[in-house]
């Protein structure tokens, strides 16, 4: 055992220090914003952290997981899909995640089992322990190789006790013994419940999850207690005593306006602090939180509302939108606006009720997708922000619509569709691509990840971009039909960004029209607190100005 543990971490050049998140009690307490909270704050003060997490589910990425099965499925740079708390990480530390920062356990059994079939296991027994943990060591361990970064932290998916983490809590347990003491720690994040009859905080819940934890070796180092009150002295005391960590290493984490604020309170709670005494990081600065506090005084403090119908299919989830709504809440804070998202399902609007649904609204976003369910709602939804000037904002299933609206419309194509939908349109003005139609494997075949477009001057996208070239995100199988071009050219529609090198619309805008603008890719997956999606930013200006105008 000890040799094949030492074998796998012999590979590694060591330069970074790990911490571990884990939770306990429920699921849903948060976990993905305490890590990323941590690793904001050790940026702050100097310390170049990344965030990875691993999921426990056997599917190999969450590309075709259902939104309501899992929410939004987020895309990388490098065109991984992953799981949505990813996005957090990147909104937070402005910088971009990869492929290998989201791990499953279908994506490490699909490795061992390849490997398996190539045979490099030289007739041995294939096991959990050591060939599934020495899979999710290696992978654990490979951000922190390159001298990248100073700190990896690791978010372990699900709860502790679930059957499915074991072999990653088995895997932190191994390295939690391999690398010295000062190189490696475990957080874990409980929730202590508040019982309004007897009036009192219980901790029982995170005691027996930390003795669960406990009984697979793995000893937490701090332990942060999610709670709608405040914990006193006695309750952290008590904590600290039955779950055996340090007194000071109790952390409250209190319900917060939002996931925003929750640095500043771990940054109160001294989080980093004590992480960076664990782990003997010396040389650290003042945390440097300018940009942060500014975006937060400006969020907490909206001079007016501005009211945004959000025209989708899974609104009644409100993960499934995720990167969307926080876009508006990035865009909003720039604009000094509360952006007051309203959702409306697209299976409801019909051409004889749309006014009512969409009336007093100051813009339109109309969402990603796939499927049929809800596309004739979403047509219907273009065409009344077309026809009313309303501030409209596609986003790619929302920028075909547009196309398709236009098409049938203006042009007078009256069957015009996407041959997702019907694929025996006449006029499919939007198409499948040649070597898409090749594609027979669902998972991961998706045009993925950052593709360059190139804008033309003296439009709206150049206005808002104030560059020719961008690069952007994409995820969608369906493109522009480039064979319809001129018509939509003759009669107004403008394709003011394609892909320099395959021709593909990327930007479809109305000029006539205060805002009208459809984009093939998904500009949500990288606005952050300091960067905002400059789309977002003018679209919610536009929509600020339309409630204004109508004031
Ligand atoms: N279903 C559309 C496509 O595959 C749009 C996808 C999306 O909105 N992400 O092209």
């Amino acid at each position: 055992m000890i040799g094949i543990a030492f074998s796998i971490l012999d590979e590694f050049n060591f330069m970074a220090k790990y911490i571990f998140v884990t939770g306990g009690v429920t699921s849903s307490l948060g976990k993905g914003i305490i890590a990323a909270s941590l690793a904001k704050l050790l940026q702050a003060r100097g310390i170049s952290a990344t965030i990875q997490k691993f999921d426990p589910y056997i599917n190999v990425d969450p590309g075709t997981l259902n939104p309501y099965e899992h929410g939004e499925c987020y895309v990388t740079e490098d065109g991984a899909e992953t799981d949505l708390d990813l996005g957090h990480y990147e909104r937070f530390l402005n910088t971009p995640t990869s492929q290998a920062n989201n791990v499953t356990t279908g994506r490490i059994y699909q490795t061992v089992i390849n490997k398996e079939r190539a045979g490099e296991f030289l007739g041995k027994t294939v096991q959990v322990v050591p060939h599934i943990t020495d899979e999710i060591k290696h992978r654990m361990l490979l951000l922190g190789q390159d001298g990248k970064f100073d700190v990896v932290i690791t978010e372990i998916g699900g709860t502790v006790g679930d059957i499915e983490s074991t072999p990653f809590i088995e895997t932190v347990r191994q390295i939690q013994w391999e690398l010295p003491e000062e190189d490696v720690m475990v957080v874990h994040l409980t929730l202590i419940p508040y019982l309004n009859a007897a009036k009192e905080l219980k901790t029982k819940p995170t005691q027996h999850s930390v003795r669960m934890l406990s009984e697979t070796g793995v000893h937490p180092d701090v332990i942060v207690c999610r709670t709608e009150h405040p914990l006193n002295d006695d309750i952290k005391r008590k904590i600290a005593l039955f779950c055996n960590v340090k007194p000071g290493n109790v952390i409250e984490s209190c319900d917060a306006s939002t996931i925003y604020e929750v640095p500043l309170l771990m940054l109160k709670e001294q989080l980093d602090l004590i992480v960076m005494k664990k782990l003997n990081i010396t040389n650290y600065k003042e945390p440097d939180l300018t940009k942060w506090n500014g975006f937060l005084s400006k969020l907490k403090h909206p001079k007016s509302v501005v009211n945004i119908g959000l025209i989708g299919k899974y609104i009644e989830l409100q993960d499934a939108y995720k990167s969307i709504l926080e876009s508006f809440i990035h865009a909003g804070a720039m604009n000094e606006v509360k952006v007051n998202v309203v959702n409306v399902h697209s299976e409801n609007i019909t051409s004889s009720n749309v006014n009512e649904q969409l009336d007093g609204l100051d813009g339109l976003l109309v969402a990603p997708g796939f499927g049929n369910r809800g596309i004739e709602g979403k047509i219907i939804a273009v065409q009344y922000a077309r026809e009313n000037k309303m501030p409209f904002f596609g986003i790619c299933l929302g920028m075909q619509m547009a196309v398709i609206e236009f098409a049938r419309n203006v042009l007078g194509l009256k069957q015009a569709h996407s041959v997702e939908m019907d694929p025996n349109s006449p006029d499919p003005v939007i198409n499948m691509m040649e070597e898409q139609k090749r594609i027979t494997m669902m998972g991961g075949t998706m045009r993925l990840g950052s593709y360059p477009c190139t804008i033309s001057e003296n439009t709206l996208a150049y206005k808002i971009y104030g560059a020719t070239s961008i690069n952007e995100r994409h995820r969608h199988r369906y493109e522009f039909n480039n064979e319809y071009l001129n018509a939509f050219h003759e009669k107004g529609m403008v394709t003011s960004g394609v892909n320099p090198a395959t021709g593909l619309v990327e930007i479809v805008e109305l000029p006539n029209h205060p805002f009208f603008i459809g984009v093939q890719y998904h500009p949500e997956l990288k606005s952050t607190v300091e960067a905002p999606a400059p789309l977002f930013v003018h679209f919610i200006a536009a929509a600020k100005q339309h409630a204004l105008s109508n004031a």
